[in-house]
């Protein structure tokens, strides 16, 4: 029997088209992918084609919509040996590191690709990818089990682990990078899977968390900040936890006004993650003096976690957990961190 493969279509740049007047990008409907890719019909699988209620480009991506691509995962879980999500670019990495700890422990491949090019234009890098990307998700082990069982991104001829992965090109074909995680294959003339890389699921049964709390901050650190014109993004009701961006293996300034705002924040209970503003290397709390104030202020780790994983962790983290700890935020869930 075929493999079948559930392609989940969210929108993005792959299934756009010009408007004839305004020349503007704009959404089309799903059937245009299959008019434009009818090679999809010769590949040795059963693709099942399906869109989530209103596709977007996903810079409109909400944690909603995480709720929805779960819950249609979910619906198919026991009848399809794969999923393939055409996403938009411009937030891939953080759906895919959204859906990597809302989907725990399913023994089946979900590969989210897109393109920079819509698939309608002659010289697109969609059809390319889309094709890769519903090969990989058939792949199968001689036992019959899928050999890819996590969530990935496959875009121009390189799989990544989803939760690893950030978008770091807005104009090249070659658009995502994952700097702290090695590739999980690359589509040259063969499909290579590096089976070392995979994640192997050892759980009978999927856990699926619909439950996100989205009061989670972000700031990113730089020469001269003023951290008291920020004051309501360190406020706990608006968000109960921060991940600061911080210097180099978590590095602040040293000022007083700057460690004042951040004191006050996690004496009103509001929680710290530090993680680090470059892209490769991890979070090493006592190297220098000035990597000293995060860890006092009891901030939690956030080691080598990209930006996108270290939101979504703490999104489905705060979301599923009445008495969140470092401990438990620190414990890896999917490959996420080292
Ligand atoms: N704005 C688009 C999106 O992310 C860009 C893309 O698909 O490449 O939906």
């Amino acid at each position: 029997m075929k493999p079948r493969i559930l392609l989940i279509y969210t929108g993005g740049t792959i299934g756009m088209m010009a408007n004839p007047s305004t020349g503007e990008l704009q959404s089309l409907d799903f059937d245009y992918i299959h008019q434009q890719i009818p090679e999809i019909a010769r590949l040795d699988l059963e693709v099942i084609p399906i869109s989530i209620a209103q596709p977007i480009d996903s810079s409109h991506m909400q944690p909603a919509h995480w709720t929805e691509l779960v819950e249609l995962i979910a619906q198919h879980e026991a009848t399809v040996d794969g999923f393939v999500i055409l996403h938009g670019t411009d937030t891939m990495a953080y759906t895919a590191s959204a859906l990597s700890f809302m989907i725990q422990g399913l023994a089946k491949p979900i590969v989210l690709t897109g393109s920079q090019l819509p698939v309608g234009i002659l010289r697109s890098d969609g059809k390319e990818n889309i094709l890769a990307a519903l090969e990989i998700a058939g792949k199968k082990h001689s036992t019959g089990t899928p050999l890819l069982q996590e969530v990935a991104v496959f875009f121009q001829s390189k799989l990544f682990r989803g939760n690893r992965v950030s978008k770091i090109s807005a104009h090249q074909f070659d658009a995502f990078d994952s700097p702290n995680y090695p590739l999980l294959g690359v589509a040259g003339v063969e499909i290579e899977i590096h089976a070392n890389e995979l994640l192997e699921q050892t759980k009978t049964n999927t856990a699926y968390f619909k439950q996100l709390d989205a009061r989670v901050g972000l700031i990113k650190l730089y020469p001269g900040i003023n951290l008291s014109a920020y004051q309501s993004v360190f406020t706990p009701e608006v968000h109960r936890a921060v991940v600061i961006e911080a210097f180099g293996s978590g590095n602040t300034p040293n000022h007083e006004a700057f460690a004042k705002v951040l004191s006050a924040y996690v004496e009103q209970g509001g929680i710290l993650v530090t993680i680090s503003q470059c892209t490769s290397g991890s979070i090493q709390p006592g190297k220098y003096a000035s990597g000293h104030l995060l860890a006092e202020l009891g901030a939690w780790n956030g080691t080598d976690l990209t930006t996108e994983a270290a939101l979504t962790k703490l999104m489905w983290y705060l979301g599923t957990t009445t008495n969140p700890h470092q401990a438990g935020f620190c414990t890896v869930i999917a490959g996420e961190s080292a």
